[in-house]
């Protein structure tokens, strides 16, 4: 285990900042927080233009400052907050110092990589950390773990799988893994031919079976690179080489993990699909809290399915694991153009199979010139980032037109 946990102190009230606070994982983290004030001071609320979102949570949960990411939403917020001795701020660099913010916890929720600078920002603080933002590690993942290493901060998985794996893992020594699979639900393309996907609309996609998430990761899930970032993650949160991960199709998304340990023991994680169950662990770590989710009826359910992911109708995968295998600079690149190709699915502007080949395509240029190592720095990851999205949006401009 690359995690090395240590104990919180106990009495004191703990501080609280959640960065992406408007989003799905971030209201259900407030929800959370709402349901026991007592136990938590809210200090930095954080979204990306939704002002009017940001101003009636940072009034429900007292916090002392909110920040829009958007410049031009900051008279918006100022006045909606005016009065209420509530701080606001806007801009990137009120992000990361939001973020800096001294707190005890700090929930990571912010979507794609840019979370990355405010990620680190709180990581230096050497706090909690409870991680959502799985960009951050795609992104920058060596950089990340160095920065979480140097600080002392406690990295805590809020991936449904990753906060599997930490749960089943507790206690096991490293050497006793033989492997780790993560399920996947399928997403709402798991029946579909490539002629069906071929034509699907980004309302069919963002129709996920199980989850309900942001538009992003709900394309993601439709791609199934959602399990190619999340392979990218477990291989930095847990140190596992990439040949002893796996994923396993699972369509009621209720096992969400399976580590197979050298003596045939495997040890799996369950539980309704509700985010708030892997954010609570996070929250309360190393405590349990008390959840108000529907509970696990295995006798209800009555089934639970496993199969092999298809790699041929969902290339995204395949895609992302060869660029974890190669390392160096693909990840970095990898994300960038993912972010970029459902950007332009979600606007219309390409077809549903046009993003793994977007993606394909993308880090096949990056990788004409000399082959370029991971990023050692912010600086280096965010160039990279920049220099890939413009590679993808000049591909994605030649297939749209
Ligand atoms: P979301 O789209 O619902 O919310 C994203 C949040 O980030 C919002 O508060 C938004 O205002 C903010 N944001 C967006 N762009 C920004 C920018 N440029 N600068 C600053 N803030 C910005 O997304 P989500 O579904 O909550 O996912 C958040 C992260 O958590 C993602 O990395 C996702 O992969 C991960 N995650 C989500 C779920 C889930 O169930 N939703 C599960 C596992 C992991
Ligand atoms: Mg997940």
């Amino acid at each position: 285990m690359a995690l090395n946990p240590v104990k919180p102190e106990t009495g004191a009230k703990l501080r609280v900042s959640v960065l992406g606070a408007t989003g799905s994982v971030g209201e259900s983290t407030l929800d959370l927080i709402g349901r026991d004030p007592g136990r938590y001071e809210v200090i930095a609320l954080t979204a990306n233009g939704n002002y009017s979102r940001l101003a009636e949570l940072a009034l429900h949960h007292h916090a002392q400052l909110a920040v829009v990411a958007d410049p031009e939403a900051y008279n918006r917020l100022r006045g909606l907050l005016s009065g209420t001795g509530i701080k606001v701020a806007a801009g990137e660099a009120a992000l990361v110092e939001a973020a800096a913010m001294p707190a005890d916890w700090v929930m990571a929720a912010i979507v794609g990589a840019a979370g990355l600078a405010p990620t680190l920002a709180a990581v230096k603080q050497g706090c909690r950390i409870a991680l959502a933002n799985k960009e951050c590690l795609v992104t920058a993942g060596a950089l990340f773990k160095r920065t979480v290493a140097a600080s002392g901060a406690t990295l805590l998985p809020v991936d449904s799988e990753h906060c599997a794996i930490f749960q089943a893992t507790v206690g096991l020594p490293a050497d006793a893994i033989e492997r780790i699979a993560i399920t996947a639900s399928g997403g709402p393309f798991r029946t579909w031919s490539r002629e069906q996907m071929a034509k699907a609309k980004p309302a069919d996609a963002l129709k996920h079976p199980t989850w309900n998430m942001g538009p992003k990761i709900t394309i993601d899930s439709a791609t199934l690179m959602n399990k190619g970032l999340e392979l990218i993650e477990a291989h930095h949160l847990f140190d596992i080489a990439p040949d002893k991960l796996a994923v396993i199709v699972h369509p009621q998304s209720i096992v969400h993990c399976l580590v197979e340990c050298r003596d045939g023991s495997v040890m799996a994680q369950m539980s309704a699909h509700d985010m708030r169950v892997p954010i609570a662990y996070a929250l309360g770590w190393p405590d349990r809290l008390d959840v108000p989710t529907p509970r696990l009826d295995l006798v209800k359910i009555g089934q639970l399915t496993f199969d092999e992911p298809d790699l041929a109708r969902f290339p995204a995968l395949g895609i992302a694991i060869a660029a974890l295998k190669r390392g160096g600079s693909a990840c970095t690149v990898l994300n960038a153009a993912n972010e970029v190709a459902v950007a332009a699915y979600l606007d219309g502007n390409i077809g549903f199979l046009d993003i793994p080949a977007v993606v394909a395509d993308t880090l096949d240029r990056a990788e004409r010139g000399p082959s370029l190592p991971a990023p050692a720095s912010l600086e280096d990851a965010l160039q990279l980032d920049v220099s890939a999205r413009a590679i993808a949006f000049e591909l994605l401009t030649a297939r749209a037109a």
